[in-house]
């Protein structure tokens, strides 16, 4: 029987300031805000069946004054260390870090590594596209440097390709052929999430089509065929609502689910519940926790002493989630 991983996660979006306007958003605000530690530590506390605590935020959020304001009136000297003590916090609390902060320059990710199991960031496509015009941060470039950046530190990566953004059938394909390329290089990607557009009210995007199934299953297909065999395809699986076509297609994760706390960047498609989804896939799949790292990155040892301790301690003896925690 196949096996799918998932893993229990806390979703942590420590601000929705964001230099980039993507035509799609709806998480990003004008009137930004930051969350102070005594709102990650509550939520942190109320998640006690997680082991993955995901940061997930705007990018570069300090462009903006207030959020400058506020982090001196917390007392740090600049975004990358509230986020270094926010990782700290989560770790204390048991809690393995995944941070997805937007772009980072080589020398930001060296010193989030020691705190993050793994990091994050969507290539989204490898082309440039209308919906990214006002977004710096989505330029192809930027994002396959920090991409391949992540790969020199060997920092264990998730990206992937968001489906219905403008881009055609030979952009996802040719998105996916760059990300097999810099893995061949690295070897550091240890999933790619194949995520489909959803409209939000109140953006540019509100009117435009979402991808259909047969699209998402086909992009699927062609993902598993381009990408090397030790990189997962992860579908997020508060957005589609048949799993097992997906799997059949080669989705072999479901990526970060919560009990606690919702999907902030697509709050309108609540996260199922492990037993729902269980329910769904019954003995299709066996159905199987991880951590925010894999445990091909656990056996290599691809993590900092910070976390060494609480890797050990959360898993078994195969690298996957120590369920009996
Ligand atoms: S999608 Fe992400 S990068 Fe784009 S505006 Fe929203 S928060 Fe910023």
């Amino acid at each position: 029987m196949e096996v799918v991983t998932y893993s229990r996660n806390v979703f942590l979006p420590l601000t929705n300031a964001c230099r980039n306007r993507c035509a799609y958003c709806g998480f990003r605000s004008d009137n930004p805000r930051l969350m102070d530690e005594k709102e990650v530590l509550d939520l942190l506390r109320k998640a006690r069946n997680a082991k993955e605590a995901l940061f997930t935020f705007g990018e570069k959020p300090e462009v903006y004054d207030e959020i400058k304001n506020k982090l001196k009136t917390m007392g740090y000297s600049s975004f990358l260390d509230y986020i270094v003590a926010m990782n700290k916090m989560a770790i204390e609390n048991g809690f393995l870090p995944h941070t997805n902060a937007g772009i980072l320059d080589k020398s930001e990710l060296r010193k989030l590594k020691p705190y993050n199991a793994s990091m994050g960031l969507m290539l989204e496509q490898a082309v440039e596209l209308d919906c990214h015009k006002n977004s710096p941060g989505k330029k192809p470039e930027v994002r396959l440097k920090m991409i391949e950046d992540a790969g020199k530190l060997k920092i264990p990566f998730t990206t992937g390709i968001l489906v219905g953004i403008g881009e055609k059938e030979y952009d996802r394909e040719y998105s996916i052929e760059v990300i097999a390329e810099i893995h061949k290089n690295y070897e550091h990607i240890q999933e790619v999430i194949i995520q489909n557009f959803s409209p939000k009210k109140g953006t540019e995007m509100e009117n435009f089509s979402p991808p259909t199934i047969e699209e998402m299953l086909e992009t699927v297909k062609m993902a598993r065929k381009v990408l090397p065999k030790d990189i997962t395809i992860q579908i997020p699986p508060n957005l589609v609502d048949d799993l097992y076509p997906f799997i059949k297609a080669g989705v072999r994760d479901l990526g970060g689910i919560s009990d606690v706390t919702p999907d902030y960047i697509n709050p309108e498609h609540p996260w199922p519940t492990i037993q729902k989804i269980e329910r769904r896939l019954k003995g299709e799949v066996l159905l199987r926790e991880r951590l925010p790292i894999y445990p091909k990155y656990v056996k290599l040892g691809w993590f900092g002493e910070e976390i060494g301790w609480l890797i050990k301690k959360l898993s078994d003896g195969d690298g996957y989630a120590n369920s009996g925690l």
